[in-house]
């Protein structure tokens, strides 16, 4: 079988993810490398996305708690 890649995006000195003509996503991390079918890969992006709406959900929640409690100091 062939494996022709196409780079889909790539990042510097950390990264890169490519489709193969073989049907798997190559993504590339340092240290690691994962072969995903495009259902996995579009679960890990799905994954990804969720995980960081929800740090950044957190963070509001953090920082709300962080005001209220300065204002409970400051009363
Ligand atoms: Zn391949």
């Amino acid at each position: 079988m062939k494996h022709e890649q196409t780079t889909l995006a790539s990042c510097d000195g950390f990264g890169s993810i490519s489709s193969c003509s073989c049907g798997l996503y190559h993504i590339r991390l340092p240290g690691i490398s994962v072969h995903l079918r495009e259902k996995g890969f579009d679960r890990l992006v799905q994954m990804i996305f969720q995980a960081k709406e929800n740090q950044d959900s957190y963070r509001i929640n953090d920082a709300k708690l962080k005001k209220s409690h300065l204002k409970i100091v400051t009363n």
